[in-house]
């Protein structure tokens, strides 16, 4: 019996009038990861994906691997099909089922019939009332519960075959990757920012990044720390541009000409400084960044509000809100957290100072920034970027 999944929109179903758009993209979004794995056949009908495997090496179980990782689907189901025989169907139940109906937590179900075709024979009450006892009698320890059953079994009678489905997975939500425009993520090596980077790609932004490194204070390791980590996070993500600015000589020269106290503050401004000319240049519409309120120094509200003084474009923080054990499980969850904790050093660390300020006045950060000419800096850093670009399912080499 054939094996197809089913693929269920998640917030996109409640679009209006632009829903094929969204759709549009979803689609191309699965393609684009499932053309690692084999030939799939598409189909798309009431709200769900049809998947079908077109080869032997179209995996279904891979497949289903790969679209729990694709934001904009919000369930996803494996179904059998079989021809439009109800006597077949029952006489496959409990093959079929069986894994559904595994483990001591599942005691009841129910069965959901839904007719497409209008010419089938049995009404879907009659369906639901004949499979649920053939279910019974295959699985004699189960009971009915119509309301909150552990299991629902649905038979779609379609044009082109009966679709038996059991197991539900949850997708992972969101809205589908470019759905809504791209944006930059400063990315350090540290367990917050992937968590940002990928809680924004769930809202539909393509998530490119960008990354600060002052060797020789940083090392090579370092950097292939956050290569790394941007490597990991094109599995929510999709393929991800990596801007990599030399950062040395702006270090040095706050270190040279700044009080020691606004290092920090005044660091974090001509990062966003450079990320804005980024922006504008490749034509990013916001900064995303890894700061939680309150987490160190920089990110209380007053340096955070003398750092957002120097964007020019809007700022998302989605962990602003959340404790680091919040973010620690999202980032364990995305499979980032295990790089993440490798003890490299950051330019953050470099330099900083040992009472930086908790409370920066911005007129005041605005003066020990003047006295130096960091405009030109920026610009020359700008210049030296490089980029690369990571894709989807393709690994690099991270020398340890
Ligand atoms: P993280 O775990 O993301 O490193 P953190 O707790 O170490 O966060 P900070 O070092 O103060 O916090 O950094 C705050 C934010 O600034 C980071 O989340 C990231 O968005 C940005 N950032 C820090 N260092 C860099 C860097 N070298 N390159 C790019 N962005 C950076
Ligand atoms: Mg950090």
């Amino acid at each position: 019996m054939k094996e197809i999944i089913m693929v269920k929109y998640g917030e996109i179903a409640l679009k209006g009038i632009n829903k094929k758009t969204f759709e549009d993209m979803l689609q191309s979004n699965i393609k684009r990861r499932l053309k690692k794995i084999g030939q799939f056949g598409y189909e798309r009908m009431q709200s769900t994906i049809y998947i079908e495997p077109c080869d032997e090496n179209a995996d279904a179980d891979a497949a289903v691997e790969a679209l729990k990782k694709v934001f904009g689907i919000g369930a996803i189901q494996k179904c059998r099909v079989f021809p439009k025989d109800i006597e077949t169907v029952k006489a496959n139940l409990g093959d079929c089922l069986k894994d559904a109906f595994q483990g001591s937590d599942v005691k009841t179900f129910k069965v959901e019939a839904k007719r497409a075709d209008k010419t089938f024979p049995l009404t879907s009450p009659e369906i639901q009332q004949q499979l649920g006892d053939a279910v019974l009698d295959a699985f004699p320890n189960l009971g009915v519960d119509v309301h909150n059953p552990d299991v629902t079994v649905r038979l779609e009678i379609r044009d082109n075959g009966a679709y038996l489905s059991a197991k539900r997975i949850t997708g992972a939500g969101g809205m589908p990757v470019g759905s809504s425009g791209k944006a930059l993520l400063m990315l350090s090596g540290g367990i917050d920012s992937p968590a940002a980077g990928y809680m924004m790609a769930k809202r539909g932004l393509i998530v490119d990044c960008i990354h600060y490194i002052s060797p020789p204070y940083t090392s090579d390791r370092a950097l292939a720390k956050v290569r790394k980590l941007c490597e990991e996070m094109t599995d929510y993500c999709g393929d991800i541009m990596f801007y990599c600015v030399p950062f040395t000589e702006i270090q040095e020269a706050i270190r040279d000409h700044c009080p020691e106290e606004y290092f920090t503050v005044i660091m974090r401004r001509l990062m966003v400084k450079i990320a804005n000319r980024v922006c504008k240049k490749d034509g990013y519409g916001a900064i995303i960044t890894g700061e939680s309120l309150a987490q160190v120094a920089s990110q209380t509200l007053y340096a955070l509000g003398c750092t957002n003084a120097a964007a020019e474009y809007p700022v998302f923080r989605p962990l602003i809100g959340m404790d680091k054990i919040e973010i620690t499980d999202i980032a364990r969850r995305i499979g980032t957290f295990e790089t993440s904790i490798l003890p490299y050093e950051d330019c953050c660390t470099v330099f900083s100072p040992k009472h930086p300020r908790t409370k920066p006045h911005l007129d005041d950060v605005l003066k020990a920034e003047a006295v130096w000419d960091f405009d030109s800096m920026i610009e020359k850093a700008v210049e030296g970027t490089s980029v690369t670009r990571y894709k989807y399912g393709e690994e690099t080499v991270f020398i340890e």
